[in-house]
C-alpha cells in the first residue's frame, strides 16, 4: 500500500488550470492548504472573488487531480476567497508590474491577428457575422476574443448567450466566455437594457479599457465589432490598434454597398489595411431550391472592386452568406448558427470566411509602412 504525501498531491495540483486565467492554480497562489490524513486528502483553494462563476469547475478539477494520486480514497475540496492583497499579487503575476495599462495587441511582438468588423449602416448583419466567425475559429481550437466596440448598439452578449458579469481581480477584468470565445461588452456592465449616453472621449476610453484592462491571455484572433458607419470609435480603434485589419460587411444592395464603401474608404485616412469584404443576406433559398435575390445582387463584389481601386491593393470578397431564418433564431437565443446548424449553407459560408481569415498569409502588400509615425 502506498503512502499518500502532501508533496504528491501538490504535484498533481500543478496540472489544475484556472479556467479563466489558463494558468496552473499552483502558480497563481490559489492553493491555500493541502492536508493528508492516511488515504484522505483535504484541499482548500482560494477563489479570486466571492461568488466566482468558475467555482464548481475549479473545485471539480481540483478534486479530480487529487483523486488521481495513487492511494487516495477520499478527497474534500473547500474554498476561501482571496484578500485584496492576494488579488493584487495575482494580478502582478499574470500581468507583470506595469503601472500604465498596456494594449497587448498594439505591441510590436504581438502575434494576435486583429480584425475590426465594420459596416456602412446598421442591420446588415455585422454583429451576427462577428460572433459566428469568432465561434467558428474557437471551435478549431484557436484562442479567440471579441470586443463589442458598438457601445450604443451593443448586442454581442445576447448573440453569444452570455449574461455573465465579468469578474474583477484587482483592476484586471476577467472576460466571460461563451462557446470558447472570450468577450467583453458594455452590456456586461449595465443593468437590463439601460442606454449609454456618452460623448466621443468616453467611448474612446471604454474601448481603450476593453483592450488594456481586460485579461485576454494569448489570443490568436481578436475581433472588434465596430458601430455602423464611420464614427469616433473606428478612429479610436485605428489609433489604439494600428495593425487591425478592417472587414467590411455589406448586403448585395447597391445603396448598402455605397455606404459600406464609405466605411471602407476611411481606411485610407486611418492607414489601416482592409482584410476583405463580406457580403451577407446574399440570397434566400426557396423551398423549391431556387435562389431569390431579396436584396439584389453584386454589392459585395462592387465594394471589393472599388476598395481595391481606392487603396491600390487587392481587397478580396471573402464570402457570401445567404439569408437563413436559423441564423436569426440563433442570434435571438444566443446560439450561433455555426454551432447549432453547422451543415447549413449560411454556416458553411461563415466557416469558409473564418478559414480565409486564418489561412491567408500575412502580406505586407498594400500595408502602410507608418513611416514617420511614432507608435505609443
Ligand atoms: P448589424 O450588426 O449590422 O446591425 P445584426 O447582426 O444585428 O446587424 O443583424 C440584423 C438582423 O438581421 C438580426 O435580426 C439578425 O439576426 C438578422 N440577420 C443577419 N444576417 C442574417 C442572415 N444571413 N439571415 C437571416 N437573418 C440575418
Amino acid at each position: 500500500m502506498s503512502t499518500v504525501t502532501e508533496s504528491a498531491v501538490r504535484t498533481a495540483l500543478e496540472a489544475v488550470e484556472d479556467p479563466e486565467l489558463n494558468r496552473p492554480i499552483t502558480d497563481l497562489g490559489m492553493v491555500k492548504s493541502v492536508e493528508v490524513d492516511g488515504d484522505a486528502v483535504a484541499v482548500e483553494i482560494y477563489l479570486t472573488i466571492a461568488g466566482c462563476p468558475m467555482k464548481s469547475t475549479l473545485t471539480d478539477r481540483t478534486r479530480a487531480a487529487a483523486e488521481g494520486v495513487e492511494g487516495v480514497r477520499k478527497v474534500t475540496v473547500t474554498t476561501d476567497v482571496m484578500s485584496d492583497e492576494q488579488r493584487r499579487e495575482l494580478r502582478l503575476k499574470v500581468r507583470g508590474a506595469t503601472s500604465e495599462p498596456v494594449i497587448p495587441f498594439a505591441q510590436p511582438d504581438s502575434t494576435t491577428r486583429v480584425f475590426a468588423v465594420a459596416s456602412g449602416k446598421g442591420g446588415v448583419g455585422k454583429s451576427s457575422v462577428t460572433v459566428n466567425l469568432a465561434t467558428s475559429l474557437a471551435s478549431r481550437g484557436l484562442n479567440v476574443g471579441i470586443v463589442d466596440a458598438d457601445i450604443y448598439g451593443h448586442s454581442v452578449p445576447r448573440l453569444m448567450g452570455s449574461s455573465a458579469h465579468p469578474s474583477q481581480v484587482d483592476d484586471m477584468i476577467i472576460p466571460p466566455q461563451s462557446f470558447g470565445v472570450k468577450l467583453i461588452s458594455i452590456g456586461h456592465f449595465l443593468d437590463g437594457n439601460s442606454p449609454v449616453i456618452w460623448r466621443g472621449p468616453m467611448l474612446h476610453r471604454a474601448i481603450q479599457q476593453f483592450l488594456s484592462d481586460v485579461f485576454w491571455g494569448d489570443l490568436d484572433v481578436l475581433l472588434l465589432d465596430l458601430p455602423p458607419g464611420t464614427g469616433d470609435v473606428a478612429i479610436s480603434v485605428a489609433q489604439l490598434v494600428p495593425d487591425a485589419e478592417l472587414l467590411i460587411v455589406t448586403t448585395p444592395q447597391a445603396a448598402a454597398a455605397e455606404v459600406a464603401e464609405r466605411a471602407g474608404s476611411i481606411a485610407q485616412q486611418t492607414r489601416q489595411r482592409i482584410g476583405g469584404v463580406i457580403e451577407n443576406m446574399s440570397w434566400l433559398e426557396l423551398p423549391d431550391g431556387t435562389k431569390m435575390d431579396v436584396f439584389g445582387s453584386g454589392g459585395g463584389q462592387i465594394v471589393a472592386d472599388h476598395l481595391s481601386e481606392i487603396t491600390g491593393s487587392p481587397v478580396p470578397l471573402m464570402g457570401r452568406i445567404p439569408l437563413d431564418p436559423d441564423l436569426r433564431v440563433g442570434g435571438d437565443v444566443g446560439n450561433p448558427i455555426v454551432v447549432s446548424q453547422p451543415g447549413s449553407p449560411a454556416a458553411t459560408a461563415l466557416a469558409g470566411i473564418a478559414d480565409r481569415l486564418v489561412t491567408r498569409k500575412q502580406s505586407l502588400a498594400g500595408r502602410p509602412l507608418n513611416l514617420g509615425v511614432t507608435r505609443r
